[in-house]
């Protein structure tokens, strides 16, 4: 699988907000988002293809309990699964970041329990406001629009385990976008548990974030959804291996 690089730092958002991890950032995704904040493994996806067996050393090497495989979109790799599976049996607790669009490519999938893919699934869905400008090259708007939601995988991935479900909120519209989706997902019937559910600012400096956080706050507070912050930006600003 096309590794765009391992890094080790401190998780910047959700419920393990803090916890020292090592990162293992997939190259390559199905989504053009148009802020897309980790372009090197999208837009123009960097790194070199890597045996399950080196990441595992590599990753191994850094000595730390947890392990974030994200990307890019992880989940289009096959290798994704013997690697977490690969991980979590020697005692690693591995959370994995998607978009919520693609299904791991597996005849064991969905798995559950000890075999599930991961300890914490962490899904990010996108919402209509992050689709590329339309005189994007290779017809990425309409690729991004028709791939962009898929809520029986959503679901699919729900059911696998523990889960995070964060929406990035921009403006107003965006609240609202988010809030029509969860209820389609069935947030009132409990198909999706309310305490899984984050949203965040959307923002690439602590300025943007605080000017979104002062009105989302209210918003999460009347809504009962968790307010979770993007704490990396603050403590190591908007860079690479962060
Ligand atoms: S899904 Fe994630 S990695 Fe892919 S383009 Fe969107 S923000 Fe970037």
């Amino acid at each position: 699988m096309r590794i765009a690089e391992i890094y080790s730092s401190l998780q910047g958002e959700g419920f393990l907000a803090g916890t020292p991890s090592t990162f293992v950032r997939t190259s390559g995704c199905n989504l053009r988002c148009h802020w897309c904040d980790t372009p090197f493994a999208s837009w123009e996806p960097i790194g070199a293809d890597r045996s399950i067996e080196s990441i595992f050393d590599e990753v191994e090497s850094l000595r730390l309990q947890h392990v974030v495989i994200t990307g890019g979109e992880p989940l289009i790799f096959p290798e994704v699964v013997p690697l977490c599976s690969r991980l979590r049996r020697s005692g690693f607790h591995v959370t994995v970041e998607t978009a919520g669009t693609v299904l791991p490519s597996t005849n064991n999938w969905p798995s559950a329990g000890d075999h599930a893919l991961a300890d914490l699934m962490s899904i990010s869905p996108k919402l209509s406001s992050s689709a590329p400008p339309a005189d994007t090259p290779a017809r990425w708007q309409q690729r991004h629009a028709a791939a962009r939601r898929r809520d029986e995988i959503l679901h699919a991935l729900m059911a696998e385990g523990p889960y995070q479900l964060k929406f990035v909120i921009d403006s107003p519209a965006d609240l609202t976008e988010a809030l029509c989706w969860l209820n389609d997902l069935g947030i009132d019937s409990g198909r999706v548990h309310r305490e899984r559910v984050l949203f965040m600012p959307q923002g690439k400096s602590v300025e943007e974030l605080d000017r979104t956080t002062a009105w989302l706050a209210g918003e999460c507070l009347r809504t009962g959804i968790q307010l979770a912050h993007r704490h990396h930006i603050a403590w190591f600003g908007h860079t690479r291996g962060t």
